[in-house]
């Protein structure tokens, strides 16, 4: 369904003549149709920036984005507008990614209007109720406003105008992190019932672990604009590689006291280092006790260790 070669994006700093903010670089993995890939790492790893320049909200700098096969990294915005059916994204802020001046039914409504997808008022009102029934709202909301709507409602509707094309590939930007814990596995249930009924693909970005546990069939762990591991769920939970993956895991809670007692501590120390300047050879050098002087100096290649697990660390050549 996607395949991602060396992608990269970069932002220019502001105000600073050929700096550049080094968000996504030299990403590589293929997901099934039918799959989900769990993307997890610290805020501001570049998760959301690689969603983004997947689906081409932003441009990226180098690399290509094959969709069922086909390039569409270099596509011009004419060009892309057919293939946008097939990919859609659900927002992480319900709160602000849906506009308060326009009706819910206006809103799911959009994305048909922009395709002219209906040749009727009836045939378009048909297919947004249909869509308000399958997440479970009611018809008789469809003249209200989203200030009206609490917060795991909203994301219902952010998650009805993203599947109205009915497309293939749904991101899933967080989509949960912003909403009550007694929602959050509602929502993600909702979007289970989605894949399997409509044989939807997910790249779904969380840094819940647990929850990223639930909903995948694969987790790719991401540090500083870099993929560092990539396998089966369930590996990388029982067979973590990448010291940053196992530090992770380390930092998940856990509700006693007894066996938090008996944890190791977390394998990550310091905070993230800038992405404008990102350390020299392994990225992750500056918080990694394993690091050596080979680390500081040469960047780790990507590589299949063993089948389908894929890692970028020097422990592992
Ligand atoms: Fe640590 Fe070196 Fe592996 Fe990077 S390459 S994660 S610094 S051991």
């Amino acid at each position: 369904m996607l395949e991602v070669k060396e992608l990269t994006k970069h932002f220019p700093v502001k105000g600073k003549r050929g700096r550049v903010v080094h968000a996504v670089d030299g990403i590589n993995f293929k997901l099934r149709k039918g799959e989900t890939l769990g993307l997890v790492g610290e805020s501001g790893c570049g998760k959301s920036t690689l969603a983004r320049t997947i689906i081409r909200i932003y441009e990226p700098t180098s690399g290509q984005v094959f969709l069922k096969g086909q390039d569409i990294s270099g596509l011009s915005v004419r060009e892309l507008k057919p293939i946008r059916k097939l990919m859609q994204m659900i927002f992480q802020d319900p709160y602000s990614s849906l506009n308060a001046r326009m009706t819910i039914r206006d809103i799911i409504a959009e994305p048909l209007r922009a395709h002219k997808i209906c040749h009727t008022k009836a045939e378009e009102n048909e297919l947004v109720f249909e869509m308000l029934d399958m997440v479970g709202l009611g018809t008789e909301h469809a003249l209200r406003y989203a200030h009206e709507f609490s917060g795991g409602q909203r994301q219902r509707i952010g998650i009805a105008r993203a599947l109205i094309l009915r497309p293939e590939l749904v991101i899933c930007d967080e989509p949960i992190s912003a909403l009550d814990v007694s929602i959050q596995a509602q929502i993600v249930n909702l979007l289970k019932k989605f894949q399997e009924d409509l044989n939807l693909t997910y790249l779904f970005i969380a840094h819940d672990l647990s929850m990223v546990r639930y909903v995948s069939d694969k987790v790719g762990v991401m540090y500083l604009g870099h993929l560092v591991e990539l396998c089966e769920a369930e590996e990388i939970y029982n067979n973590p590689l990448h010291p940053y993956t196992k530090g992770l895991l380390g930092s998940v809670p856990i509700p006693s006291p007894r066996l938090a007692r008996q944890k190791k501590k977390s394998e990550i120390e310091g905070d993230i280092p800038s992405p404008i300047s990102p350390p020299s050879g392994c990225r992750f050098h500056t918080r990694c006790k394993y690091a050596t002087e080979r680390c500081k100096a040469e960047a780790p290649k990507w590589q299949e260790v063993t089948t389908n697990h894929f890692v970028a660390c020097h422990l592992h050549d």
